[in-house]
């Protein structure tokens, strides 16, 4: 058995978060890549260390004086280099990151070096080599990474390195220079480690344990969720729930490898798995509940609709030429609702309506603001009667009003729309009913 484990910048924050991150590795042989990511917060107001590199960048390009600026950064690596006992110096990389500073900056190498400069700590005091992602993960012109040559490199590297550091979040552009991923992506790297090396699970480490089945902003103290599988995670993310960067599921998904979410704080618990399909049952009917605010809803009303073959895709049209994308759109028999992001839509609006009735002439057209959407996702859900049932009385228990209702074919989810100002009330209430009674 082999493992990629990553680490988010909460868990690297000090010396003592890289103690407990040791401590993790050394626990079990099978760790044997290990992927950083730069320092983060220590506590709440702090600053993450690749916000104070990307602020460095800012006064770079702007020509000002950078002495201030890489203390403030070279103190942190130090704080933790000191608090591990280690007998090491990053003198030199700081050396060369201040004149890269002066002589050729740029955003993307400022931004790489939180990783790189933890990935140094980490492989001297695991004793790890230390592969550079520069060396081994290419992107495209376009900015996109380049699998092929990316897989080509680094699986053959790899295949060399039995115990290794890579960092996360970047690796060489097109253009040879250092290029990183958006925001959060070390994650990523952590999923083109594991698909390259074939490890049989990609272990994600953060400050929380596993995937909530609610935004814990929300719910009080919800309960994580034991396995969810990608699609439902897709669901959910799109929704809002945020736990590992969108780009990192695909890697090892074409792998087969299953992404374990655990907690730095509390090794000891199992986490969230991420999978494929599984058999296994949830602990209650529902997966997770997500959703968002900030909707409209366009409802289109002709009479006969029904029979007039080709007005649904009218209506699209004129969305589609206003370069407008639609969420949902549930249909009765002389209306169709179409769903949209409300800030997508607002400055085009009347555009819309009128192309709408050039296209299709309708009998009305009216559009309702501020509505949140509710994602009610759970793979179990098409086998279990009375799912909706249950969410419509306990949203009409909590004096909720239902202002739509979409659930996919698949059963895979059950979309629910409110007013903006019911959005929390509903989602406890949906959570109270699923969790809190144990169904
Ligand atoms: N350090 C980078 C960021 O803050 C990447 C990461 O942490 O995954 O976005």
């Amino acid at each position: 058995m082999r493992k990629v484990v990553k680490f988010g910048g909460s868990s690297l924050a000090d010396a003592g978060q890289f103690k407990k991150v040791g401590d993790i590795i050394r626990a079990d042989e099978s760790r044997v890549y290990v992927v950083p990511s730069a320092p983060g917060k220590r506590y709440p107001t702090d600053t993450k260390v690749t916000d104070l590199l990307i602020q460095l960048y800012k006064k770079a390009a702007a020509g000002e004086d950078l002495t201030d600026a890489l203390a403030v950064i070279h103190a942190r690596y130090d704080e933790i280099i000191t608090g591990l006992g280690l007998d090491f110096s990053l003198d030199d990389e700081f050396a060369e990151i201040e004149r890269v500073m002066k002589e050729e900056p740029t955003l993307d190498y400022a931004a790489s070096r939180g990783e790189y400069l933890n990935g140094r700590i980490m492989a001297a005091y695991l004793g790890y080599e230390f592969i550079d992602p520069y060396d081994v993960i290419f992107f495209n012109e376009e900015g996109t990474l380049n699998s092929y040559k990316t897989n080509k490199v680094l699986t053959a590297k790899l295949e060399q390195t039995e115990r290794a550091v890579i960092p996360g979040f970047y690796g060489q552009g097109k253009d040879g220079k250092v290029k990183t991923f958006s925001r959060g992506g070390s994650d990523v790297t952590g999923s083109i480690v594991a698909a390259a090396a074939k490890v049989d699970i990609y272990e994600n480490w953060t400050d929380v344990s596993g995937f909530l089945v609610a935004d814990p902003r929300i719910v009080k103290d919800p309960v994580s969720i034991h396995t969810i599988t990608y699609r439902e995670l897709r669901e959910l993310s799109y929704m809002g729930a945020s736990v590992l960067h969108e780009d990192a599921i695909f890697p090892v998904r074409s792998k087969g490898i299953p992404i374990n979410i655990r907690n730095t704080n509390k090794p000891e618990v199992e986490g969230t798995w991420i999978v494929e399909s599984t058999a296994r049952k949830q602990n209650y009917t529902v997966t997770g509940i997500a959703g968002r605010k900030g909707f409209c809803s366009v409802l289109i009303t002709k009479a006969m609709m029904n029979s007039e073959i080709g007005f649904g895709r009218k209506v699209l049209q004129a969305f589609e030429e206003s370069n407008i994308s639609f969420e949902h759109m549930p249909s009765g028999i002389d209306t169709m609702n179409i769903v949209v992001h409300e800030s997508e839509f607002i400055d085009k609006e009347q555009q819309v309506v009128s192309t709408i009735h050039r296209l299709s002439s309708p009998d009305a057209i009216e559009i309702e603001s501020g509505l949140a959407l509710i994602a009610v996702v759970g793979r179990g859900m098409k086998s279990v009667q009375g799912t909706a049932a249950r969410i419509f009385s306990a949203l009409a228990h909590a004096r909720v009003n239902i202002r739509m209702i979409d659930q996919g074919s698949s059963e895979l989810n059950i979309i629910i729309g409110v007013a903006n100002e019911d959005f929390e009330t509903a989602i406890r209430a949906i959570y109270a009913i699923f969790v809190e009674t144990q169904l």
